[in-house]
C-alpha cells in the first residue's frame, strides 16, 4: 500500500531511485549504526518506513560465504627469480607444477630495492646462487637495474605488494650498517619514477637495517631503528610516508594467530601517522622469553594447522601470516609438509569458510570494514544503504572508490529490495552481490576482487 507522501511522490513524479531514497527518513533498525546525515533525515519524521521495505541488520563480517580472512606475509629474504616463480606458479595459478596442482589462492610477495649484506651462503642451489644475488630492484647497492623488471611487471600484476623495507642490509657484525638516506631518495624517485607503488611496509633483517621503523620506544632493542628519527642519518619515513605507505610491521613479534582487528594505529618518531599490524610470527618462547619464529617453510604446518585455522574461523577474525617461503636453498624450495601445509589452507577456502588474500587486500578491508560509515533510508518498499565514508582514523575521513569497499556485505531481509549505494548513487549491478542465508539473514554486498590464476611469471635475462 503506498502512504499518502508515497503518492505525493508518484504524483509529483520524484523516481524511487536515488532522489526519492535520500529524501526518506532514515529509519535506523537494529544492527544499524546510528550515523545518519542531516540529509536524510530532513523529511518529516512521520514519514516512516513502509513496512515492506527490508530491514538492514547492519554489516557482515566478511564476504559471503567467508567466516574469516588470511593472508600470507612473506618476507623476500634468500628470493631468487627462479624459486619466486616456482612458488608463486604453485600458490597463484591452478596449473601442474612442480609442486602439485596449482592451488589458485590470492598471494603477494614482498621485495628488496638494494642487497648488501656479507653473509657468505648460498641462496639457491640451482645456479649456485650466493646471497650477494638474491632478487632485488637493484643489483647490490648501485643504481643499476637488476630484478628491477620482474618485480615492477609483479607489482602490477599483483604478485607482489609489500617493499621488506629498502635491502636487505643485515651484517655479519650488527654494529655496522651500508644503509644512508640517500639510498631511499633514489629508490622513491625509481619506484615512483617507473610507477611501482605499494603501500604495505615490513621490517627486515638485524640491527643493522636501520632504516626499519616503528617500534622506537618499544623497548631498548628497538633503539637500532632510525628510519622515522629525525637529524639520523638514516631518517627516510618523511619521503617513505609520502610515497604512499600506508601499512607497517614494525618488527614485532605475536604468537596470536587469529585476531578480530589486525591493524592498529601507530605514531611514528617524527610524527607521522600510519597503520601499524600485527603478524603472526611464532607459537612459542625459549625458557628465557626468547622468540622462537616458525616463519620458514619448515613451520608452515605448524603455522597453518587444522587447529588454528578452526579456531580462526569460529571466532570469525583476522589472520596474518609471516613467513619466508623462498628461505630455502633447495630446487623443490618448499618441504613436503609446507605443501600439504598451503594444500590445507585451499581447502579451507574453498569449503567457503575462509578468505584467503593478499596482505594489502586484507589490510585495506579491515579498516574500511570497521571505519565504515553509512545510512539507511527506505521508500516504495525498497530499502536503500548508502555508504558515506570510510572513517579513517588515521589517514582521515573520505569518500572511498569502489575497490575500497569491494567485500563490504550488509545482512538484509531481501537482497532484491535493498540498493546499494556509494553517497546517493547506485553501485553498478555488475558489482553487487545477493546472497542468501547464512544462517542468520540473506545478504547484499560489493563484489570481492575476481579471482586472478592467471600465470604472471616472467624471466629476465642475467637474474638468477
Ligand atoms: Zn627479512
Amino acid at each position: 500500500m503506498l502512504t499518502r507522501w508515497m503518492r505525493l511522490l508518484a504524483i509529483t513524479g520524484i523516481g524511487m531511485g536515488a532522489a526519492a531514497a535520500s529524501l526518506a527518513p532514515a529509519a535506523v533498525r537494529a544492527g544499524d549504526r546510528p550515523r545518519l546525515r542531516a540529509s536524510a533525515s530532513a523529511a518529516p519524521v512521520a514519514w516512516s518506513s513502509p513496512s515492506a521495505a527490508p530491514t538492514v541488520y547492519g554489516l557482515r563480517r566478511f564476504p559471503y560465504p567467508y567466516r574469516a580472512m588470511l593472508a600470507l606475509s612473506s618476507d623476500a629474504d634468500s628470493q631468487t627469480l627462479r624459486k619466486f616463480n616456482l612458488v608463486h606458479r604453485f600458490i597463484n595459478t591452478t596449473e601442474p607444477t612442480p609442486l602439485g596442482q596449482g592451488l589458485g589462492l590470492d598471494y603477494a610477495d614482498s621485495f628488496f630495492v638494494y642487497t648488501a649484506n656479507d653473509q657468505r651462503h648460498i641462496v639457491d642451489e640451482v645456479g649456485n646462487v650466493p646471497l650477494q644475488r638474491e632478487l632485488s630492484y637493484f643489483r647490490g647497492t648501485s643504481q643499476t637495474p637488476y630484478g628491477a623488471e620482474a618485480i615492477h611487471a609483479y607489482i602490477r600484476d599483483g604478485w607482489i605488494d609489500t617493499i621488506h623495507t629498502y635491502g636487505d642490509f643485515s651484517q655479519v657484525n650488527q654494529h655496522t650498517t651500508r644503509f644512508r638516506r640517500d639510498l631511499a631518495v633514489k629508490a622513491v624517485a625509481a619506484l615512483k619514477a617507473h610507477g611501482d607503488r605499494v603501500d604495505v611496509w615490513t621490517d627486515h633483517g638485524n640491527q643493522s637495517n636501520v632504516d626499519n621503523f616503528g617500534a622506537r620506544g618499544r623497548g631498548r632493542f628497538y633503539a637500532y631503528q632510525q628510519g622515522d628519527l629525525p637529524g639520523s642519518p638514516y631518517y627516510h619515513t618523511d619521503l617513505t610516508i609520502p610515497y604512499g605507505v600506508r601499512f607497517v610491521w614494525p618488527d614485532i613479534s605475536s604468537n596470536v594467530f587469529a585476531r578480530a582487528s589486525v591493524v592498529f594505529p601507530l605514531r611514528l618518531s617524527d610524527g607521522r601517522r600510519v597503520w601499524g599490524f600485527w603478524r603472526y610470527t611464532n607459537e612459542r618462547y625459549t625458557p628465557q622469553g626468547a622468540v622462537v619464529w616458525n616463519w620458514t617453510p619448515y613451520g608452515l604446518g605448524e603455522q597453518l594447522s587444522e587447529a588454528h585455522l578452526h579456531r580462526l574461523e569460529a571466532m570469525g577474525g583476522f589472520a596474518v601470516v609471516a613467513q619466508h617461503l623462498c628461505g630455502t636453498p633447495y630446487p623443490g624450495v618448499l618441504p613436503q609438509d609446507a605443501v600439504a601445509a598451503l594444500k590445507r589452507l585451499a581447502r579451507h577456502e574453498q569449503s567457503g569458510a575462509l578468505l584467503v588474500t593478499r596482505t594489502s587486500r586484507l589490510l585495506h578491508y579491515n579498516v574500511a570494514r570497521d571505519h565504515l560509515r553509512y545510512d539507511v533510508t527506505h521508500a516504495f518498499g525498497r530499502t536503500y544503504i548508502h555508504i558515506r565514508a570510510i572513517d579513517d582514523p588515521v589517514f582521515g575521513r573520505h569518500t572511498p572508490t569502489l575497490d575500497e569497499i569491494r567485500g563490504i556485505t550488509f545482512y538484509t531481509d531481501n537482497p532484491r529490495k535493498t540498493v546499494l549505494e556509494l553517497g546517493d548513487q547506485p553501485i553498478a549491478a555488475a558489482m553487487v552481490v545477493h546472497h542468501p542465508s547464512d544462517g542468520q539473514h540473506p545478504s547484499i554486498g560489493v563484489r570481492w576482487y575476481p579471482r586472478d590464476t592467471a600465470d604472471h611469471a616472467v624471466d629476465v635475462p642475467g637474474v638468477s
